[in-house]
């Protein structure tokens, strides 16, 4: 193969169309720059994440788009790939592009995070909001820790279902998530968490000895 071929074949464009996480009819070369996505983008109106920017720095396989920590600001809420008039998915294309960047060890910080996600599966049997974020949204949002501290009363009053699993339906999502090694992952996550926050506090201490 010759040099030209084998750098397009592992441009960035090509790495995340042959991604195994890419929808077979991901429409990344048809992408317009229509902007559509952005516009409709919960993360780019409250942050500086931009979707359409990120898949023109894909299209331009400029590789500086993997550390760009706006990336990390996608929720993964579809808004995009729903909108999207030529079937591209910027949700699918972040996804990839977060995995790089995991596997490249570029961003512990932000995986780390994500643990208490982990955290609320083996508890609770589904995925919830991180306790950490709790008093964030409360200053965000007026009435939030009513309304998720009253939830379940809210639900029954609309005759709708509670949102907790039942026990035996949690046991057997813990067993498939052992089975996987889901458990064991997030072990390692989080002790590599504690040992960022160590390192942290560590360069914290003696940038206070150096100033004082
Ligand atoms: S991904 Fe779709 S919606 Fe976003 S800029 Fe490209 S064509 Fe427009
Ligand atoms: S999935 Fe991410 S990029 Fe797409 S609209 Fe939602 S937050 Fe924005």
């Amino acid at each position: 193969m010759d040099k030209e071929k084998k750098d397009n074949k592992n441009n960035l464009s090509n790495q995340i169309l042959n991604n195994i996480k890419a929808s077979k009819d991901l429409g990344l070369l048809r992408c317009v720059q229509c902007g559509m996505c952005t516009s409709m983008c919960p993360a780019a109106k409250h942050s500086k994440y931009n979707p359409r920017l990120m898949v023109e720095k894909v299209l331009e396989n400029d590789e500086n788009i993997i550390k760009d920590e706006n990336i990390w600001n996608c929720f993964y809420c579809y808004t995009c790939h729903s909108i999207c008039g030529v079937g591209n998915s910027p949700c699918e294309i972040n996804q990839i592009l977060r995995q790089i960047a995991i596997d490249k060890k570029q961003e512990d910080k932000f995986v780390n995070s994500l643990s208490s996600y982990g955290d609320s599966f083996m508890e609770i049997g589904i995925g919830g909001m991180p306790k950490s974020f709790f008093m964030q949204l409360h200053e965000d949002i007026d009435g939030w820790l009513d309304l998720k501290s009253e939830l379940e009363d809210i639900r029954e009053n609309l005759d709708l279902g509670p949102v907790k699993m039942d026990e035996n339906s949690i046991k057997e999502v813990r067993k498939l998530l052992k089975h996987i090694n889901f458990e064991k992952r997030l072990e390692k996550l989080k002790s590599q968490e504690n040992k960022l926050k160590t390192n942290n506090s560590e360069v914290k201490k003696s940038k206070k000895g150096e100033t004082q």
